[in-house]
C-alpha cells in the first residue's frame, strides 16, 4: 500500500511502498478515507517533536471503513464507518482503568509513536474506534479526532458549566471547536482572542465575540466587556508565555484557566493578585479521552459542531 513517511526529521515526507499492517486478535483493520493535516505535523517534520521509530507514516487525525476486525473483537464489523481516537492505548493498566487512558502505560500515539493514517490502511486496536453516523463526512470525523476532542477535553477539565463565560485565546483549528463546544454547553458570552482576522470573522461566525489581540489589549477589553468581571473559564490554546498570561489575568473570581496550547517557556503570575485573592486554577490539558468521543460524534451529527470551515483544503494521497 502507498504510505506517506516521515523519514528524516527536516526533509520533505516520502510516499513509500510498505505491507499492508497486520492485525492481532483485538485489532481492526481501517481503510482510510480521511486523515487531517495537524500543525502537530509540521512540527514532526521540522524535529520539533520527537516521533519514533523512523521512518513512520504520519497522519493522527483518522475516518475510514472497516477492512477486517480481529478474532475477539465483537463489537465492530467489516464495512462500519468509523473514526479512530489516537492513542493506541492498553486498557488494562492504572490510567486505562481509572479513564484517563492518555497516560496509559504502553499508550502509543498513532503517527507518532506508531504507523498513522497517511496511507491506504492503518491497524489500531478496535478500543481506539467509534462508529461514525452517516451524517458526518469522514473529513470531519478525521479532524474532530484531535483539534474538537482537546478542545472538549479542555472545557471539561475547567468544569464549564450552562450561564458561565468564556474566553478563548486562539481561533484556529482548536479555537473555532472550543467556541462551538462551549456554546453547545450553555455559555453565555463567549470570547474569541487572536490577531488574525480571517480567524476572528469565522469566530464572529460561530457566535463568539471577537478580540483583536494585537490591536487591543485582550484583558482589559474582557474586563470592559464583562461589566469588570472577567471570565469564569479560559482556555489558552496558542502555545504562548504571553497569551497564557493574559489568559490567565482575563479570569473572574474562581475563574479556571485551562492551557492547551504547548510551550517550554514559563510565563509570570502575581501570586496574591491573580492567584490567591480570586481562588483562580490553572488547569493542564493533556489530549483528551476515549469517553469524551461519543459527545463529540452527538455534537457533529446533530450540526452543533459545524467543521465543514475548519478544513481548509484537501489533498488526495
Ligand atoms: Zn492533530
Ligand atoms: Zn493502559
Amino acid at each position: 500500500m502507498k504510505a506517506i513517511r516521515l523519514i528524516q526529521p527536516g526533509r520533505p515526507l516520502e510516499m513509500q511502498d510498505v505491507s499492508i499492517p497486520s492485525i492481532g486478535p483485538n485489532d481492526i483493520l481501517v481503510a482510510v478515507k480521511a486523515a487531517g493535516i495537524c500543525h502537530s505535523d509540521a512540527h514532526y517534520r521540522l524535529g520539533r517533536s520527537p516521533v519514533h521509530p523512523l521512518p513512520m507514516t504520519l497522519g493522527h487525525e483518522v475516518a475510514g471503513v472497516i477492512e477486517t476486525v480481529g478474532a475477539e473483537v465483537e463489537h465492530l464489523k467489516a464495512g462500519e464507518r468509523v473514526c479512530l481516537h489516537y492513542m493506541a492505548t492498553c486498557g488494562h493498566c492504572e490510567y486505562c482503568l481509572k479513564g484517563s487512558e492518555q497516560f496509559c502505560k504502553t499508550g502509543k500515539m498513532i503517527g507518532k509513536y506508531r504507523d498513522g493514517g497517511f496511507a491506504e490502511f492503518i491497524a489500531v486496536p478496535a478500543r481506539s474506534a467509534f462508529v461514525l453516523p452517516p451524517e458526518i463526512p469522514f473529513e470531519h470525523g478525521a479532524v474532530m479526532m484531535c483539534s474538537s476532542a482537546t478542545a472538549l477535553h479542555a472545557l471539561h477539565k475547567a468544569r464549564l458549566k450552562p450561564g458561565e463565560t468564556v474566553a478563548v485565546y486562539g481561533a484556529g483549528g482548536l479555537g473555532a471547536s472550543a467556541i462551538q463546544l462551549a456554546r453547545a454547553s450553555g455559555a453565555q458570552q463567549v470570547f474569541a482572542v487572536d490577531i488574525k482576522t480571517a480567524k476572528l470573522d469565522l469566530a464572529r461566525q460561530l457566535g463568539a465575540i471577537p478580540i483583536h489581540g494585537a490591536q487591543l489589549d485582550p484583558v482589559s477589553e474582557i474586563r470592559r466587556m464583562s461589566g469588570g468581571r472577567g471570565v469564569d473559564v479560559a482556555v489558552e490554546l496558542i502555545g504562548l508565555p504571553h497569551t497564557m498570561g493574559q489568559a490567565f489575568k482575563s479570569l473572574a473570581i474562581q475563574g479556571r484557566l485551562a492551557i492547551a496550547g504547548i510551550t517550554e517557556h514559563g510565563f509570570q503570575i502575581a501570586p496574591y493578585w491573580d492567584l490567591i485573592n480570586k481562588e483562580a486554577e490553572i488547569i493542564g490539558v493533556s489530549d483528551h479521552l476515549a469517553q469524551e468521543i461519543p459527545e463529540l460524534i452527538e455534537w457533529a451529527r446533530r450540526g452543533t459542531l459545524d467543521l465543514s470551515q475548519v478544513i481548509s483544503r484537501t489533498v488526495p494521497l
